[in-house]
């Protein structure tokens, strides 16, 4: 249970709770107990009781044996038949800030220790209210908590207290406001720095600041996925440039209601297509599985689902993620390339949690959208190659339209069974004529000694265009060179002829 609500209405006062992010009616209690309640409740959050027209924020604690307390934040709002009255359980013994234990995939998860354990960079996460964005911070900051790093967090408010974590309220009406304490902070001399939220301009700034100066800073983002957070921080006036080498990592995330395990029964299977349109790809049909849905039982509260599991899309700011946030390409473009550098979409982590038989179809569709129908069957990926001495890379005369970037090693250009030239420099394209105007290759490429090379497809000329901005430059400055060349050709040839006495 998360919270508890007592609702004045014309004839009862009504209790409500929520568990599992769903509301519960709990019971009516009679009208004549509602001022000795809520005064009495007033009084122990320490709140001004004869104060009934604003609404008022308080707190409670409540001792449970000697080792154990529970805090609760109390809200008052006032109502047209009274003061509604909302409790937060901030239960720390039923918070879960494991983070083995939050529904990580298992390769999420390797991405997002190798993320976390740098020593700098701005790690975000991202998601509605209510998605459990706290609980994941929380449970890094637990993670990385030892004597030897000081943490610094800022939180609108503090919800649960952690030794060894100096903890900040942000109290707009005294001006300490998340800038505020971000700047408060960077001269504390931390190593860590959590920002509840990213909602501004400034606090923007100074966190993508912090995080290039050797901090670690832990923020969120009300966005709904990876590359939209991209999106709203430029929105709000970050230069991508700066966004591609301060930020490490995006997190985006969701809660799922897990079925109960008591009761869950296997649903019908629907047909491959449907599943296929759902997210569910080929490989998925190689082993056997079966999909469950809920019942309802008495553990569950006939509800058929208990806890939550986390959905997670994790975008890790790689060489390739980082030029194309540069480049300022299209958010869907952005999230080919995250995929393809190994980001699991939302809907795709959903899906493996149904395989898992932990959640239902139902509840992945409700709380996840489709993005993959954006992706094209194929995906330009270009393949690093290794060539041994002598190999071909390209013959000559041959018809095929791929072109390659030199990686290591060298590789020599030959013409008629003639050495004509030698290309050294790694970074420099060769075989992009072909691709571009689809003739035949008009010399051999081959290794000079062991080489490595990265091919790009031929044929995907408009997406390579597209999707890789600096080899787009390349194959323009290709053109234009050549046509500049053969222009030289032209003029020359025009100039001799005019000099020629008739
Ligand atoms: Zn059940």
């Amino acid at each position: 249970m998360s919270d508890i609500h007592i609702e004045p209405y014309e004839k009862t006062l009504q209790v409500r709770y929520r568990m599992d992010g769903s509301l519960y009616k709990s019971m009516n209690l009679p009208l004549s107990i509602k001022n000795a309640l809520n005064s009495r409740i007033k009084i122990m959050s320490q709140l001004d009781i004869t104060e009934r027209r604003v609404p008022q924020d308080g707190r409670i604690r409540i001792k449970l044996g000697r080792n154990r307390a529970v805090d609760f934040r109390v809200s008052t709002l006032p109502t047209l038949f009274g003061e509604s009255i909302v409790l937060r359980i901030l239960d720390k013994s039923s918070l879960n800030v494991d983070l083995t234990k939050l529904g990580f995939e298992k390769e999420t998860f390797t991405t997002l220790q190798r993320c976390i354990e740098r020593p700098q960079g701005l790690l975000l996460v991202t998601g509605p209210t209510g998605s459990g964005k706290t609980v994941t911070l929380y449970s890094v900051l637990n993670s990385l908590n030892s004597e030897d790093t000081k943490i610094l967090t800022a939180e609108d408010p503090v919800e649960f207290n952690f030794k060894g974590i100096n903890q900040v309220n942000v109290k707009k009406e005294v001006g300490m406001t998340f800038p505020a304490a971000l700047k408060a902070f960077l001269r504390q001399d931390p190593d860590i720095i959590m920002v509840g939220e990213i909602r501004d301009m400034e606090t923007a700034e100074i966190a993508i600041k912090a995080a290039m100066t050797g901090h670690l800073v832990l923020s969120t983002l009300h966005t709904n996925d990876c590359p939209a957070t991209i999106g709203r921080l430029v929105d709000i006036g970050i230069p991508p440039f700066m966004l591609a080498s301060a930020v490490t990592m995006v997190l985006s995330q969701r809660l799922a209601r897990k079925l109960c395990v008591h009761c869950k029964e296997e649903v019908p299977m629907p047909p491959k297509e449907e599943l296929i349109a759902l997210g569910f790809n080929e490989n998925d049909f190689e082993k056997e599985f079966v999909i469950y849905g809920p019942k309802g039982c008495q553990k569950c509260n006939g509800g058929g689902y208990k806890g939550r599991v986390g959905l997670f899309e994790l975008m890790e700011i790689t060489d390739e993620v980082a030029k194309a946030i540069s480049a300022e390409v299209p958010e869907d473009q952005l999230r080919k390339i995250a995929v393809q550098e190994g980001m699991t979409p939302l809907r795709r982590a959903g899906v493996k949690k149904v395989i898992e038989g932990v959640t239902s179809i139902e509840e992945i569709l409700r709380r996840t959208v489709i993005t993959e129908e954006s992706l094209p069957a194929y995906l330009v990926h270009p393949d690093i190659e290794e060539y041994e001495d002598g190999d071909f890379i390209i013959r000559q005369n041959n018809n095929d339209s791929d072109f390659f970037k030199l990686v290591i090693g060298a590789v020599s250009v030959v013409k008629d069974g003639k050495k004509i030239a030698e290309i050294t420099e790694p970074g420099e394209y060769f075989g992009e004529m072909s691709a571009i105007s689809g003739e035949p290759r008009s010399a051999s490429i081959t290794s000079k000694g062991r080489a490595k090379v990265k091919r790009f497809p031929g044929d995907k000329l408009q997406e390579v265009i597209q999707k890789y901005p600096d080899v787009a430059s390349h194959l323009f400055k290709t053109v234009v060179n050549r046509l500049n060349q053969a222009n030289n050709i032209i003029v020359k040839l025009a100039n001799d002829r005019a000099k020629k006495p008739e």
